[in-house]
């Protein structure tokens, strides 16, 4: 009997990643890692320094940055420079905008890998049964062992529709086009992934079908 459980979900934006991330971390006592809002939060400095994709690469290498975790509830927030993001909008319009332009970048991505897989021990210290990580290359890049490796996936009207109904002015074929053709970790679906189109299934229901999967290799 597993007594820890590793979970990546991956998916593109508008697929449900946060939906089902958080029914899993709710109701099973799993850490909940949003690797999305550690581009956002780093995305909210580098906009504010000025900085754009262009110099992004020099200012990270020049300037280093402390990376923490606060954990509330079963979520863990990144801290940069002692500063938590929790009253920042990080789904402002100018971040969604420039989010996948640094997130393309290799030195920024570098900076927060150790910190994303650190996020399994933090999880096992803080006596969770298991983590989960949600972003677009965690199954393949950031915890290539996990234990169960979720890809989502819905058809463009349901995705944009998702978006609009939360409120939220999104260019999302823009960035996942972005997410997807970059060199270095694309947005991209492991092997050993199970794959779920959403659009085809209730929240209640994805989350019934990643459970069995669980259950499977407990
Ligand atoms: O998940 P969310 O839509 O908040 O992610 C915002 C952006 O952060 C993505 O569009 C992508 O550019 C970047 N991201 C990434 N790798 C991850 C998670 C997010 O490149 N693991």
């Amino acid at each position: 009997m597993r007594d820890f459980t590793t979970i990546s979900i991956d998916g593109g934006a508008g697929t449900g990643k946060s939906t089902l991330s958080n029914l899993l971390s709710e109701r099973n006592n799993y850490l909940y890692v949003e690797t999305g809002s550690h581009y956002r939060a780093l995305t909210c400095i580098l906009l504010r320094e000025g900085v754009t994709p262009e110099n992004a690469t020099s200012f990270v290498n020049e300037n280093s940055v402390a990376i923490d975790s606060e954990i509330i509830k079963k979520r863990s927030y990144i801290v940069i420079n002692g500063s938590n993001f929790i009253s920042e909008n990080l789904r402002s319009h100018s971040v969604n905008e420039n989010v996948s332009y640094f997130a393309a970048i290799p030195a920024l991505r570098n900076s927060l890998f150790n910190y994303q897989r650190s996020q399994v021990e933090v999880a096992r210290r803080e006596n969770f049964k298991g983590v989960i990580l949600e972003g677009r290359d965690i199954g393949t890049k950031i915890l290539p062992d996990a234990d169960l490796k979720v890809f989502l996936h819905a058809d463009l009207k349901t995705r944009i529709k998702r978006r609009s109904t939360d409120g939220e002015s999104d260019t999302i074929i823009k960035r996942d086009q972005i997410d997807s053709s970059r060199k270095n970790a694309p947005l991209a679906c492991a092997e050993e992934a199970i794959t779920i189109d959403t659009a085809k299934f209730s929240e209640q229901e994805v989350y019934q079908i990643v459970m069995e999967s669980i259950n499977s290799i407990l």
